[in-house]
């Protein structure tokens, strides 16, 4: 597959397609307006100087290179129209989703594979709205792909086996480490793991059993990982956290209460803010 078009050309949307033509594919993003496209331009920039920066590989002018295998247009059918592969990055809201299938499957010529980068929706949701169940499957990337490169690949029981490993190779042409689901599962690999730890931690904060230093402390010399839990929530921000944790069980609302309180209603959201359950210069 050499021919990629990105639908959605947000924060992980400008990533993919960045990522891709970077690593040499032929890259078209769509979005839905002139503003939008505006705004995707500007990621695009702020990409070539990230990549200079943190990607050994794209000292010189490889970052800037990629820019000239990327196009970027508001005109779905001809995004489309020579896509061998469609990664979708629209907002995760399940009707806008669905109907962007719909739509597509009848621009799309029939050789194109659709992938869906939804967090927290199953491909099986959006499947029967393709117009292609064999050709359709999850392919979930990381915030900052160049860093976190996990593309986590997860087809649904109609999913044919050939497309999922074209897919596979995909994501390693591109530079990920892919992850290979066997089966639909919730939160893919990644966050079945991270959810449930992020929360067992702050029940030790909010439950006053322990400080969220000393929960670090232990999570890392005691495993030997390199950071703690509540040094991955100053990374993720609150806010997103806070969002799962609100929309949970009873227990999960009333950790997502304390957060609010003790730290998102006070600016804390973690890094991005300059403080969160640590204070950064
Ligand atoms: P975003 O809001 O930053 O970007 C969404 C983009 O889609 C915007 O540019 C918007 O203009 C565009 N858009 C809106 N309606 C559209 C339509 N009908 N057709 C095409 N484009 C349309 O969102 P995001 O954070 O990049 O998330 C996009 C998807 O990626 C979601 O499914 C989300 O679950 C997933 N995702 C996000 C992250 C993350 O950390 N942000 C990580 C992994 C996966």
């Amino acid at each position: 597959m050499r021919t990629v078009t990105v639908l959605g050309v947000g924060v992980l949307g400008a990533q993919i397609a960045f990522q891709s033509a970077f690593k040499g594919m032929t890259v078209v993003a769509y979005d839905i307006d002139e503003r939008a496209l505006a705004a995707a331009r500007g990621r695009f920039d702020g990409l070539v100087k990230t990549y200079g920066n943190e990607v050994p590989e794209a000292k010189g002018a490889a970052a800037q290179a990629a820019l000239s295998r990327l196009t970027l247009t508001c005109d779905l059918g001809q995004a489309v129209e020579d896509a061998d592969l469609v990664i979708e990055a629209v907002p995760e809201v399940l009707a806008l989703k669905q109907q962007t299938y719909e739509t597509l499957s009848r621009l799309a010529p029939a050789k194109t594979i659709f992938a869906t980068n939804s967090s927290t929706l199953l491909p099986s949701d959006l499947a029967p709205f393709t117009g292609r169940p064999d050709r359709f499957l999850a392919l979930h990337f990381a915030n900052r792909v160049w860093q976190f490169n996990t593309a986590e690949v997860m087809g649904t029981d109609q999913t044919d086996p050939a497309v999922y490993a074209q897919v596979v190779e995909f994501a390693r042409a591109i530079g990920m480490v892919p992850i290979e689901l066997h089966r639909e599962k919730a939160g893919y690999v990644l966050n079945s793991l991270l959810v449930p730890f992020l929360n067992a931690a702050l029940e030790l904060a909010a439950g006053g059993y322990a400080d969220p230093a000393d929960v670090d402390t232990t999570w890392r010399i005691a495993t030997g990982a390199p950071i703690g839990p509540f040094q991955i929530y100053d990374i993720i921000g609150m806010n997103t956290p806070y969002n799962i944790m609100a929309h949970g069980s009873p227990a999960d609302q009333r950790l997502a209460a304390w957060l609010k309180e003790n730290y998102i209603d006070q600016g804390k959201l973690g890094v991005v803010s300059g403080e969160g359950f640590y204070k950064y210069s």
